[in-house]
């Protein structure tokens, strides 16, 4: 049976970011790595309308370049020059922007398919094998690691098992990890739409009685869509032909960008806040979605994991045992509690606050959006939670 140092289960961008952060540390140490992932990565990009894509922020862009991957993922990356949040129907508004903070940019739009082929690219064969379509369908806890049995019937041993399957991972319930649910009775509706007018990277954050939205700028002048509203709603928003749904889009986002000229295929996501109630285990984590799904709409949720993926790396590496040995995961975990509990509460809050038609809140963030502009420190740490730059000001 083989056996590895660290086995980690799903290659979606936290997985495949995790082995990218490892993967130069693991061979000086000789270690090996063995990636699972049950969907087939593409080994070429394809161009496409409606390619679904993520916004990474500028701390995120920092970690890409620590790691060597930056150039790559930028020649495809919409930078974010401007945000602009404003509350629809009433008079407050901010306005972030990228000299103000005096970075090249606030943030980046990142198609995830090309994202996830620079990620899968840069991996160095000789220390992370992977296994392709494959799933894990059963982990068995030994005393000095995890047994990991795959749907083809073989079976692999390792000193670590990282959990990153994503936020619906039957795994971590496999495993009698609970969660803390709090669904938010939305969903999310993406796509992507074409204005008639350039984007010029702006990104616009825009609150409604019905529910939050963002526009963010993509390669090509597209504009990616995070409509937020109430479940029965979403899939009437869904059902509409393009037309009606470019003329309600439209009235409801006004003509900041010139007429909505073009959508492509929307789909809908259904919101809640998961988190996982153990983080770590004796060799064991649980990364990404599967620690923690966010409300997408501060675009929070991908670089919270980034970074935790970061610091699992740099942790594993500067400790001088063998993965999986207990007391350098609670290190781990230790480090990341307050980024966490910081993300977590920020995008909750923001979802709340924004999500919110009680005639004194939506007063209260009319008045906290004036001020947001006026007060440079309130803005500026606005900017920097926005930017993933708010609890490790050196990342
Ligand atoms: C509408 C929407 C918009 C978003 N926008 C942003 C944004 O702008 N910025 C941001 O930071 N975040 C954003 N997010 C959040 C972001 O998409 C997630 O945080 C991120 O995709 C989580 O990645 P993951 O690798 O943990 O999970 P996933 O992407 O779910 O990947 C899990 C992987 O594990 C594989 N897998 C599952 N089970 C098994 C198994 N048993 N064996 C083998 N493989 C398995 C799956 O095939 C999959 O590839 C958004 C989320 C949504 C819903």
């Amino acid at each position: 049976m083989s056996r590895f140092n660290l086995a980690i289960v799903g290659g979606g961008l936290v997985g495949a970011s995790l082995a990218m952060a490892l993967q130069a540390g693991a061979k000086e140490r000789g270690w090996k790595i063995v990636l699972i992932e049950q969907f087939a990565p593409g080994d070429t990009y394809q161009p496409s309308y409606d390619a679904r894509s993520s916004a990474l922020s500028f701390g995120a862009r920092q970690i890409y370049e620590r790691l060597g991957l930056w150039q790559a993922i930028a020649r495809r990356a919409e930078p974010i020059l401007q945000i602009q949040v404003s509350d629809r129907g009433r008079f407050g508004s901010a306005r972030l922007s990228a000299m103000e903070e005096g970075v090249p940019a606030l943030g980046y739009v990142v198609e995830n398919a090309w994202l996830g082929q620079c990620l899968w690219q840069g991996l160095d064969k000789d220390v992370v094998s992977w296994r392709v379509p494959a799933e894990v369908k059963h982990m068995q806890a030994l005393p000095d690691g995890y047994r990991l049995l795959l749907d083809d019937e073989t079976e692999l041993e390792c000193d670590l098992a990282v959990l990153a399957d994503g936020g619906r991972s039957s795994l971590r319930e496999q495993l009698g990890i609970g969660v803390r649910q709090r669904p938010y009775n939305q969903s999310a509706l993406i796509a992507n739409i074409t204005p008639s007018e350039a984007h010029c990277g702006q990104a616009f954050e825009r609150f409604t009685d019905e529910g939050p939205m963002a526009l963010l700028p993509l390669p090509e002048n597209r504009c990616a869509l995070v409509w937020t509203r109430k479940g029965s709603d979403t899939q009437r928003l869904l059902e509409l032909d393009d037309r009606s749904f470019l003329n309600e889009l439209q009235s409801v986002f006004g003509y900041r960008l010139g007429t909505l000229q073009q959508v492509g295929v929307r789909h809908v996501y259904p919101l809640n806040l998961i988190e996982a109630e153990e983080q770590v285990r004796s060799h064991l984590v649980v990364l990404g979605n599967a620690a923690h799904s966010l409300h997408p709409i501060a675009g929070q949720g991908f670089n919270l994991s980034l970074r935790d993926a970061h610091a699992l790396a740099q942790t594993l590496l500067a400790s001088d045992t063998l993965p999986g040995d207990l007391p350098t995961l609670q290190l781990y975990r230790e480090q990341q509690r307050l980024d966490q509990q910081l993300t977590v509460g920020f995008s909750d809050q923001v979802t709340r606050l924004f999500g919110s038609n009680e005639p004194l809140i939506a007063a209260g963030r009319n008045i906290g959006l004036l001020g947001l502009d006026l007060l440079p420190p309130a803005k500026r740490w606005f900017a920097r939670q926005a930017m993933g730059l708010g609890t490790r000001p050196n990342v």
